[in-house]
C-alpha cells in the first residue's frame, strides 16, 4: 500500500524509531506513548486489520508474539509484566489500517480495560 503511513515506515521512507526489523516484522517505537515503554509491532506485509486477514497470515500474525517478546526483554519489561494490545475497527479506535499489535509497559496499568 503506497499511502499506508505503516508501510512507509516499514520501507523507511518515513523517520521512526526502529529497534527491530527483519523480513517479516518492525518494531518501532509509538511517536505518542500511552505508558513509559510503547512499542509498535507490526507485519511488513500490509493487512488492514484481523478482519482482512486470510489463513497464511497465521504465520506472519504470529510472529506480532516473538516479536513483541524479544522486544519486551529487549526493553528490560519482560518479568515486570507487559500489555499487548492490538485495536480492531472504529469501536476499538483503531486508527491506522495495517494491523500492530502495541507493547506497553514500564508501570503498573489500570485493571479492568475497557
Ligand atoms: P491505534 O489507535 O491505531 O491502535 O494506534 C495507532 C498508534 O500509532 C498510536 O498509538 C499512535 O501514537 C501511533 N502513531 C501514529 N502515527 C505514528 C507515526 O507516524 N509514527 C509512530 N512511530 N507512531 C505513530
Ligand atoms: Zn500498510
Amino acid at each position: 500500500m503506497t499511502d499506508c503511513l505503516f508501510c512507509k515506515i516499514v520501507k523507511k521512507e518515513i523517520p521512526s524509531e526502529i529497534v527491530f526489523q527483519d523480513e517479516v516484522i518492525t518494531v518501532f517505537k509509538d511517536i505518542n506513548p500511552s505508558a513509559p515503554v510503547h512499542l509498535l509491532v507490526i507485519p511488513n506485509k500490509h493487512i488492514p486489520s484481523v478482519r482482512e486477514m486470510v489463513d497464511i497470515d497465521e504465520i506472519i500474525l504470529g510472529k506480532l508474539f516473538s516479536g513483541a517478546k524479544a522486544a519486551a526483554e529487549e526493553a528490560g519489561i519482560a518479568e515486570t509484566g507487559y500489555r499487548l494490545i492490538i485495536n480492531n475497527g472504529p469501536d476499538a479506535h483503531q486508527e491506522i489500517p495495517h494491523i500492530h499489535m502495541h507493547v506497553l509497559g514500564g508501570a503498573k496499568m489500570k485493571h479492568p480495560m475497557g
